[in-house]
């Protein structure tokens, strides 16, 4: 079985502001992460390695900087990482993103399973892992919380509000998975050494036979039109609880004041 592994580099949430001119999120200073969620689905894809002999392939659109985040999986048990980048992959929305990953995908020829987080801890759409699986035509399990395979086909648990679903899922396939489905590994020493001589040359729009007016800017479907951090809460008003009837009273006038009853 061939498993592909989609993890985004994402800002440690401390640094990220919005930049008032471009309306883009600047992370300058911050440290980077995998995306939390994105762990949860390498370290599903290295369980069923562990147990099936699977290979595990590894994918980030991204800068040249999120190679990185390619030689942390690696040091886990990735077997082979590919870094997406390209000048033509800029101003990519989740459609986009979906786009590239879906040809490389393509392009890998003999995958059978698609495993992504469940949404990111920047973007946070949620969109991409069924983007991808929309683009292959292969189904779409989203919220996986337990994964069980004889290499042919997958019996899963899926969470939903209610509960969760038990279903069997004949391959090829993409999974979204949250942090109920495991605890991920850390990087062996060895793994991290090895890593580290790990070749990661970008993967261009053309080696993936995309025209770059289809993806980036150009190819996205949607336009920033204005972000914004959210506003700071005040310090709130304290209440003296010592007498409750006219602490009841200042609550309920307080309420009526701001409308909310
Ligand atoms: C108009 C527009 C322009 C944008 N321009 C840029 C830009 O120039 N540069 C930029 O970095 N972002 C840009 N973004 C943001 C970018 O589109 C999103 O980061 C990307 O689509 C992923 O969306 P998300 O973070 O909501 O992922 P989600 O859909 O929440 O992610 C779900 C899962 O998909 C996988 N995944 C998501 N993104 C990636 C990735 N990059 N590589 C591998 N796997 C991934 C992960 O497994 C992740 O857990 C832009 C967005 C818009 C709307």
């Amino acid at each position: 079985m061939h498993i592909v592994v989609c993890i985004k580099q994402v800002p440690s949430a401390i640094a990220v502001k919005v930049d008032a001119a471009t309306q883009a999120l600047t992370c300058t200073g911050s440290d980077y992460l995998i995306n939390p969620f994105d762990e949860n689905a390498l370290e599903a894809a290295l369980a069923l390695k562990d147990s099936l002999k699977a290979k595990v392939t590894v994918l980030t659109v991204g800068s040249a900087q999120t190679a990185e985040v390619l030689r942390e999986a690696l040091g886990r048990g990735a077997d082979a990482a590919q870094l997406l980048s390209d000048a033509a992959f800029e101003g990519s929305d989740a459609w986009a993103t979906s786009k590239i990953l879906a040809a490389a995908v393509q392009k890998l020829g003999d995958v059978n399973l698609v495993i992504c987080g469940k949404q990111t801890f920047d973007g946070d759409t949620a969109q991409v892992g069924p983007g991808i699986a929309e683009f292959l035509g292969w189904p779409c399990v989203a919220f996986v919380r337990k994964i069980e395979s004889d290499g042919a086909s997958l019996k899963l648990e899926r969470i939903y509000e209610e509960g969760f679903e038990k279903l069997t899922l004949a391959l090829p396939a993409v999974l979204t998975v949250g942090k109920e489905i495991n605890t991920p590994r850390m990087a062996s020493l060895k793994g991290r050494m090895a890593a580290k001589k790990a070749q990661l040359a970008p993967v261009t729009a053309a080696a993936l036979g995309l025209a770059p007016e289809t993806v980036g800017a150009k190819g996205s479907r949607t336009r920033l039109a204005r972000m914004a951090p959210v506003p700071r809460k005040s310090g709130g008003i304290k209440v003296d609880g010592s007498d409750p009837a006219v602490a009841a009273k200042l609550v309920v006038d307080k309420l009526r004041e701001m409308k909310l009853v």
